[in-house]
């Protein structure tokens, strides 16, 4: 579409790096989980760029084979040592508590106080994340050094936190379009304060989603905000229908870091959404990798669980666990930048800007070469391509629209980059020997 080509082209992509680097400037501080205040206070933040919708889903509502769980909001935790000394505070770093531990406050010895510690030998100086969702524990996650120092003795143990009855929080956001054929970007908001898993990707998609706000677009996209797992299975358990929508799909996590890009294909595996995003990064110059499907990662592996095998895949930096600071506090404000952040939204708009003109288009005149000096195709119309490329492009787009072809694949088949495919069909559109295809909407 137009509008999304020209929005791209003139987007201050400057500003938009600052403005999510902001973002998660804000973001970084708040104890989130998979459920509780933490999750409401980061879609309130979020709120301020796009007018998202609060859901709040009641705890123990029957979501297929799970259940939403008790609400988890902590106040406070720390650690008292023998000498008195507070050695770990929460308020210096929510990363500190297990997620969802249980409340306790009581005085253990070292040995059973090491029962519930977690900590990182490779490296000592990084607090890890864990989380225990669905076994009832305690436990704090501190660094190795001090986890070392530890003398024998009795320690006060401290967890002001709550598990009760409440409900499971998550942001939906749809960008109508003039089919309510869908387009479905989704990220976890279930992270503490790590950035590039998950406020990286939390950021970009409100970007886009605020940048595709108010543009024609033929596809509607739908923006989902969710805790990982069980937010969307959550979700797809209360929208069947609308999952049944769902024409291409995306998950949006580590888009912050400077790794290479890494497109994660969806179950189906050449699925239109796996083709753009591999025509896009092969086009942009930037190294990528593509790997196939697996049954674990991100919210992927239930968007793509065979009762729905939606196609969705996942573009992201780095994968999960393929970076050390993965899970631990060195995915802190200085492991993502404005610039990585910038990029990856790009390659983001670009996917949509492809998906949104990927048309067939049936060639009227198919027996021989049309002549197209008479029509005014010769020469230097293509504007920013040299006349002999734009030539090429015109007769792989005649040669192809079969009816059967989309652009993306002429663009494929030619070696081309889909722009130019793309005004070649253009131009021959405003001629008779092009007319539009059987097309989505
Ligand atoms: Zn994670």
């Amino acid at each position: 579409m137009h509008g999304i080509q020209k929005n791209i082209r003139t987007l201050n992509l400057n500003t938009q790096s600052e403005e999510m680097y902001r973002q998660i400037e804000k973001l970084y501080p708040i104890c989130r989980s998979i459920t509780g205040d933490g999750v409401r206070k980061t879609l309130d933040i979020l709120q301020e760029g796009i007018p998202l919708t609060k859901h709040e889903v009641e705890t123990g509502t029957k979501v297929f084979d799970w259940k939403v769980p008790l609400e988890w909001n902590i106040r406070d935790a720390y650690l008292i040592d023998p000498d008195g000394e507070k050695i770990v505070d929460f308020k210096e770093s929510n990363l500190h508590v297990l997620s969802y531990s249980s409340p306790i406050h009581r005085t253990v010895s070292l040995d059973e106080l090491k029962q519930h510690l977690f900590s990182l030998p490779d490296h000592p100086d990084w607090i890890p994340y864990r989380t225990s969702y669905y076994s009832e524990n305690w436990g704090f996650c501190i660094r190795h050094n001090q986890f070392e120092k530890l003398s024998e003795g009795d320690y006060e143990v401290f967890i002001d936190s709550s598990l009760e009855q409440g409900h499971l929080t998550y942001g939906e956001y749809v960008v109508e379009g003039q089919t309510d054929l869908e387009v479905l970007i989704s990220t976890h908001i279930c992270h503490p304060s790590l950035c590039n898993d998950n406020l990286s990707g939390n950021v970009v998609s409100a970007k886009l989603a605020e940048i595709l706000t108010g543009l024609p677009l033929r596809y509607t996209y739908r923006f989902l905000f969710i805790p990982g797992t069980i937010g969307s299975i959550t979700w797809l358990a209360l929208n069947e229908p609308i999952a049944s929508r769902i024409r291409h799909g995306l998950v949006a996590v580590c888009l912050g870091d400077a790794g290479r890009f890494t497109y994660k294909k969806s179950r189906q595996g050449n699925a239109e959404i796996d083709q753009v995003v591999a025509h896009v990064l092969k086009q942009s110059g930037y190294p990528f990798r593509i790997i196939d499907f697996f049954p674990f990662g991100y919210d992927e592996r239930q968007y793509c669980s065979p009762g729905f095998n939606l196609p969705v895949g996942c573009l992201m930096r780095t994968p999960h666990g393929e970076f050390p600071e993965y899970h631990t506090s060195a995915d802190n404000l200085d492991f993502v930048s404005p610039e990585n952040l910038a990029l990856s939204l790009s390659m983001y708009l670009q996917v949509v800007d492809v998906l949104e003109s990927n048309s067939r288009f049936l060639n009227t005149n198919p027996k021989c070469e049309p002549k197209l000096g008479k029509r005014g195709l010769y020469g230097n119309i293509g504007g920013n391509y040299d006349s002999h490329t734009f030539q090429l492009a015109i007769l792989w787009v005649l040669n192809q629209s079969d009816g059967e072809n989309t652009l993306l694949d002429i663009a494929r088949k030619s070696g081309l980059g889909f722009d130019l495919i793309k005004a070649a069909a253009a131009a021959l559109s405003k001629t008779d020997l092009l007319k539009s295809g059987d097309n989505p909407g």
